[in-house]
């Protein structure tokens, strides 16, 4: 049997079993082509009808209409932090941000670089972004309130978004499509789709229908949503293979797990299992305000680096792998995004649970 490991990566980051291997068996005649996904065209039947049940698949699963698109755009996350400045700022009105950590802040920096006028309304800053910041006021005068409803470094989850009389605009790259929401109050949400929904190349956007009359005629055409909106994501060459896995991944949500609301309980069980852990003794100390606890990343330390360290290499040994904290906070982190399998999560905590009987 092919050797598998428990992937607690944090994105790239795993994806089911049972898309791989539809992956695998699909891989050297797509679909009666007698070529790979990988071979054919981008403005071929077999390829728009990947493309085509990708968007009506997750307008499906997240229950809205013709009022919002779903494009594929190159650049990951990070394009998006100038993309929706760029786009979306109104003129001689302010851009708001509400900074909850490192994403959020390059998010900032670019709306800042673009020469926009950038407030902040909250931040946890104060307490080294272990919170999510809440009862803020807005400049009435602002385009669109940011958030980043999942912020995967620290720890830390939007448990319900704020209301603002301007629409809100997400980064959800390590959230997306693991819990349902209500998309209306969003102008605008994007995902790199390396965590919780396919492999890396590109970031998924959902654009309200309103939002399309601010974007600017003379930015240039890769960089404007109208671009993807006019042509279905297909001005020039898409992603084709990633959007094909994403595809898969969205079928394995819809008709495996059962839609979002499955996802969600799953999600909170696998989360409730390991902060249980966490909390039991003291011996591994959760980073993040107990309130604002991400049901994605959980962030933890241990008494000392030595410790994380024994902690870290035992995990490998026994099959555990991406627990590392981020490279700019280190401690450990267990992400656990949808693909993440409750057997995974068990492996985990008897993991957690012999090494604490053995150095607690
Ligand atoms: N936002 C968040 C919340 C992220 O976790 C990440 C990636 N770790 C990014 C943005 C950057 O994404 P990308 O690498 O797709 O640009």
């Amino acid at each position: 049997m092919t050797h598998r490991v428990h992937n607690f990566n944090p994105g790239p980051a795993a994806l089911p079993l049972p898309v791989l291997e539809q992956v695998q068996a699909e891989m050297l005649d797509f679909r009666g082509t007698g070529m790979s996904i990988l071979e054919i065209s981008h403005r071929s039947k077999a390829f728009e009808e990947v493309l085509g049940d990708a968007i009506t698949r997750l307008k499906r699963l997240l229950r809205i209409n013709d009022e919002f698109h779903v494009l594929f755009i190159q650049g990951g996350a990070s394009l998006q932090f100038a993309m929706v400045p760029m786009n979306l700022a109104l003129p001689g009105k302010k851009v708001s941000y509400i900074d909850t950590g490192y994403w959020s802040s390059r998010a900032i920096k670019e709306a800042r670089q673009l020469g926009k006028a950038v407030e902040i309304p909250a931040s946890s800053q104060d307490k080294d972004y272990t919170y999510i910041p809440t009862g803020f006021s807005l400049d009435p005068d602002t385009s669109y309130l940011h958030i980043t409803s999942n912020n995967t470094i620290k720890g830390t989850q939007w448990k319900e978004f704020p209301k603002a009389e301007a629409p809100l605009v997400s980064d959800m790259s390590s959230d997306f499509l693991s819990r349902p929401f209500d998309v209306r109050p969003f102008g605008l949400i994007y995902a790199g789709a390396q965590k919780n929904l396919g492999p890396a190349g590109c970031a998924v956007v959902l654009i309200r229908q309103d939002m399309l009359s601010r974007v600017p005629k003379d930015l240039p055409t890769m960089l404007k949503y109208t671009t993807y909106t006019e042509n279905n994501s297909l001005y020039n060459t898409p992603p084709c293979f990633v959007i094909y896995v994403i595809d898969l991944m969205l079928k394995w949500l819809e008709e495996t797990i059962g839609g979002l609301e499955n996802m969600a309980r799953i999600n909170e069980e696998k989360a409730r299992m390991i902060y249980d852990v966490i909390d039991r003794t003291g011996f591994f100390r959760g980073t993040a305000q107990k309130e604002s606890r991400s049901l994605m990343n959980i962030t933890f330390r241990l008494a000392s680096e030595d410790l994380e360290k024994k902690f870290l290499d035992e995990a490998k040994k026994n099959g555990l792998e991406g627990l590392k904290g981020h490279r700019s906070v280190g401690g450990c982190r267990a992400s656990i995004y949808n693909a993440v399998s409750l057997e995974s999560v068990r492996a985990l905590v008897s993991f957690m649970e012999d090494f604490e009987k053995r150095f607690g």
